[in-house]
């Protein structure tokens, strides 16, 4: 019998491992069928908005200066909050990447006094020094907590569920709800937009006026509706992320209320200024272009990660999301077991990279981290993680955060050639 899969085994793969990946794919079919429904939704969605906002050749171009009357910059926000359905954007490639945004949306927002209040524990570890709760707070660093801005928060249940009770009473106080929707490089599980629906509601029916943002960084388009849709004032994200589309080589997004985008674009550039003005330079036919791929992109990612989780799972590995577990990012951790598999795998990522997939990456001591960490990323923009890549911390349960992919068949390609030097190890 011929194994189809042979005929093409350009990088050698282990017979066995095909077999595996032929199965693991098979089981794969019905998600695979959900994320093209979603794709195809996002995608009408985002054509309808290039349209509605009347996208023309000259909205590719840039302008220098001042950037008055970039028609390009105003129409790429007209796209984004649309497509996203927010009543306004605010998109620009002067973001420096998603923690900028972030701490951009929170310094519009809060004044002295207030109080910001996590719904959903711990912040992702950047926004730590932003807020004034890290180990490196000094007085008069700039940080909210150097402002007289308070912070608090509503760690999840046991059982990972947001803890209702405890939102509604601490919100009764507090100026801003905040959720943080994946994961990122934590245990926890991402939460999916219904949830963050619900967080949104409980927070605003114990306090009718505080605003929610949500850090939607890694779930753009990953569901049909975004966080704005289900309640949430504000969110934000990186473009070397989702939104990017892989084109986009930096730059960050926040969408929402239409008077609260008016306050994060003064606080961006300055008050009275906002959206009115900032040179584009030659980024608006990159980020019109990479948003218009974005739910193809996004899709591809996704089915990459099923497509991993399942055969990993098939190895004997325990992957999180499990089997079958709706997505609403695009991230999964694999438990490898061994630091031997974190290294092989890795090296495999990188292996079947396009770019620089002749390095062989090692663990090293990152600067604040407290074990050794490594990293796999052979992409087209530095630090993109929409692109196929991989990064562990040397300790138990020696688990590989795994995420992105541009096209699923190149990823499928090198999560095959991790998993074969493995393997071979
Ligand atoms: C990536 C990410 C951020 C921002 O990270 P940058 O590296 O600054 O772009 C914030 N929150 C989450 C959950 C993220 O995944």
């Amino acid at each position: 019998m011929q194994n189809n899969n042979l005929n093409n085994n350009i990088f050698n793969i282990d017979a066995g491992l095909l077999e595996l990946a032929e199965q693991a794919e098979k089981e794969c079919a019905e998600q695979f069928a959900e994320i093209d429904r979603i794709c195809e939704i996002n995608s009408q969605k985002v054509l309808k908005a290039f349209a509605d906002n009347h996208v023309s050749e000259v909205s590719l171009k840039g302008t220098t200066g001042y950037g008055y009357s970039d028609e390009g910059r105003d129409k790429l926000d007209g796209v984004f909050a649309q497509a996203l359905g927010g009543e306004d954007a605010v998109v620009r490639h002067t973001f420096v990447n998603g923690t900028h945004t972030l701490s951009t949306m929170l310094f519009a927002i809060l004044r002295p006094g207030d109080t910001l209040l996590s719904c959903t524990g711990d912040v992702y570890d950047t926004l730590e020094s932003v807020i004034g709760i890290g180990a490196d707070y000094k007085k008069g660093d700039g940080s909210l907590k150097d402002f007289g801005i308070n912070f608090d928060k509503v760690p999840l249940l046991n059982n990972q569920a947001p803890d209702y009770e405890k939102i509604a009473e601490k919100a009764k106080t507090a100026k801003v709800a905040y959720i943080q929707r994946s994961r990122g490089y934590s245990l926890r599980p991402s939460l999916n937009v219904e949830i963050i629906g619900k967080i949104a509601q409980t927070a605003k029916s114990a306090n009718p006026d505080i605003i929610v943002m949500v850090d939607n960084c890694y779930g753009e388009f990953v569901e049909e509706k975004e966080p704005v849709a289900v309640g949430a004032d504000l969110m934000a994200g990186s473009l070397i992320k989702n939104l990017g589309g892989g084109i986009a080589s930096t730059g960050g997004y926040i969408c929402g209320k239409r008077e609260l985008i008016e306050k994060c674009a003064d606080r961006l550039a300055c008050v009275g200024t906002g959206k009115e003005v900032g040179c584009t330079l030659g980024q608006n036919r990159e980020m019109l272009l990479g948003f218009f791929l974005s739910p193809s992109v996004v899709a591809n990612a996704v089915k990459s990660s099923v497509f991993a989780c399942s055969l990993m799972n098939k190895m004997g590995y325990k992957t999180t999301p499990a089997v079958g577990e709706k997505r609403t990012d695009i991230i999964a951790s694999i438990e490898l077991k061994t630091p031997e598999n974190v290294v092989a795998f890795c090296q495999g990522i990188q292996a079947g990279s396009p770019v620089d997939s002749f390095v062989t990456p090692e663990a090293w001591d990152m600067p604040g981290y407290e074990s050794q960490v490594i990293m796999a990323a052979g992409t087209f923009t530095m630090g993109a993680s929409i692109e196929l890549s991989a990064d562990a911390p040397m300790r138990e349960p020696y688990a590989v955060w795994l995420q992105g992919g541009l096209t699923y068949h190149t990823a499928k390609t090198g999560i095959l050639i991790a998993a074969n030097k493995m393997l071979n190890k």
